[in-house]
C-alpha cells in the first residue's frame, strides 16, 4: 500500500504525524508528506486511521495501476 499527500489540500495541522509519525512528516514547506514507498502491515492501520482523519482529505492512496 502507499500514501501520498496532495499539498494543494494539506493544511499543515499536524494531525496525521500525530497519529502515525512512522509515515507523515511536516516537510521544509510545513506541508505533510508521506516518507516511506511501501507502508507495512504493522502500519497500515495507524496510516489508514490517519487517512481518515484528515480534514481536508489531503492524503490519498496511490495505487498500482497507471491509469489510461
Ligand atoms: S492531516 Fe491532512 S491537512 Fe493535516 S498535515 Fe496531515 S495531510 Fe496535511
Amino acid at each position: 500500500m502507499k500514501l501520498n499527500v496532495n499539498k494543494d489540500n494539506c493544511i499543515g495541522c499536524g494531525a496525521c504525524t500525530g497519529i502515525c509519525p512512522e509515515v507523515f512528516e511536516i516537510g521544509d514547506d510545513g506541508l505533510a508528506e508521506v516518507f516511506v514507498d511501501e507502508i507495512s502491515e504493522e502500519l497500515k492501520e495507524d496510516a489508514i486511521d490517519a487517512m481518515e482523519g484528515c480534514p481536508t482529505l489531503a492524503i490519498y492512496e496511490e495505487k498500482e495501476e497507471i491509469e489510461k
